[in-house]
């Protein structure tokens, strides 16, 4: 039997070097800085308060999370949750000059420390790094993105049109994208309501630039880039369509949740490159994983199409804020789709989109292989 290991498709490993000082807010500020207050504040607050304090413990969680100084240490954290051969694409985050304050180490600081890491001899080959691309570095940030892939060996491309981008922007278009395609390499997006947002981006422009539909231009142009829209829409709108469901036959509120939206596109057929992963979205597990495990387990077209583009992720350390562990997720979602589907999104699906196995032939006409 091949090897079984899982790929974890989504995590990060930045640090607080690399949050703005004043991110999100002025007003946090405090809390960042003297250690132990958002505890005390929860202790205070738990009489009164208990949900209040339930969100303060996890804002706690998250800001120990946030505050290790190297992203080897985070690493490290995350590791524990999974088998020893499991491998991690680590997506950079590039938040200097979105309009938060500076940043204590800069982008290319940020993409060397993830090189030294990918390159330590006790993680070799389980550290699949990524470079991260804001197109108001101009043509110095697309130089960047070349010399970590040229260079360091780095598997693909993460981009977060919500600090203010759209994704078919020039810099994208005429550069990036083509050397990707030609070099057989994805790209991972954020598609989620939720995040982050650059300063002075409204939420409606925001949202536009992150919604699926923005990128069927760029999809069109480069039909054999592979591109993630990574956490199936966000968990924002999993609860609309669990919640508010939605009216036969209606095609423009099926293209406005975004979970629905991906769906159809990759059922379509039209968008080979379409990929989703579950990261995050599926750590509300509960409300969620029986809708997914439907969704995998259809028949017909549409169904075998969807199973072969979903990526099993996490979005660790953001899941700190959560009240399910890593391990604890990952153990329910293998118990809950079986051995099959589960290896499927875990195995399987990240090898074809990371460009290192032939997806297998398909026998679902235009799934586009
Ligand atoms: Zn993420």
């Amino acid at each position: 039997m091949p090897e079984r290991r899982i790929t974890n498709c989504h995590v990060h490993s930045f640090t607080h070097r690399h949050v703005p000082v004043l991110y999100p807010h002025w007003a946090v500020w405090p809390f960042k800085k003297v250690p132990g207050l958002v505890r005390l504040v929860a202790f205070l607050c738990r009489p009164f308060f208990p949900v209040v304090a339930e969100t303060l413990d996890r804002l706690h969680r998250f800001q120990e999370e946030a505050g290790a100084e190297t992203q080897g240490e985070l690493l490290e954290k995350v590791r524990r949750h999974y088998p020893s051969n499991t491998r991690f694409v680590v997506l950079p985050m590039d938040m200097e000059g979105i309009g938060h304050g500076p940043v204590r180490a800069g982008l290319a600081a940020q993409h060397d420390e993830l090189a030294a890491l990918a390159a330590r001899e006790d993680l070799k080959g389980l550290v699949l790094p990524f470079a991260t691309f804001n197109p108001a570095r101009g043509q110095a940030g697309v130089d960047e993105v070349k010399r970590m892939v040229e260079g360091h060996g780095f598997r693909g491309l993460k981009i977060y049109p919500r600090l203010g981008f759209p994704p078919d922007h020039d810099l994208l278009m005429t550069q990036l994208y083509p050397f990707l395609q030609e070099r057989g390499l994805p790209v991972m997006t954020h598609c989620s309501r939720g995040g982050v947002q650059g300063r002075g981006v409204v939420t409606a422009v925001a949202d536009r630039y992150t919604a699926p539909e923005a990128y069927v231009p760029v999809m069109e142009a480069f039909p054999r880039l592979r591109i993630c829209l990574a956490h199936f829409g966000g968990a924002a709108d999993w609860r609309a369509y669990v919640e508010e469901g939605m009216a036969p036959g209606d095609a423009e509120a099926r293209r406005r949740n975004w979970q629905v939206a991906i769906r159809d596109m990759i059922g379509s057929g039209k968008y080979p490159g379409l990929w989703t992963d579950i990261s995050y979205t599926l750590f509300h597990f509960d409300d969620n994983l029986p809708f997914l495990k439907l969704f995998l387990e259809g028949t017909g077209d549409k169904a075998e199409r969807l199973r072969r583009r979903v990526l099993f992720g996490s979005d660790y350390y953001m899941t700190r804020q959560e009240r399910l562990s890593e391990r604890a997720v990952c153990f329910r979602l293998r118990n809950a789709l079986g051995e099959d589907l589960f290896w499927r999104i875990a195995q399987v699906n990240p090898e074809v989109w990371l460009g290192e196995r032939e997806e297998e032939v398909a026998e679902v006409a235009g799934a586009g292989v």
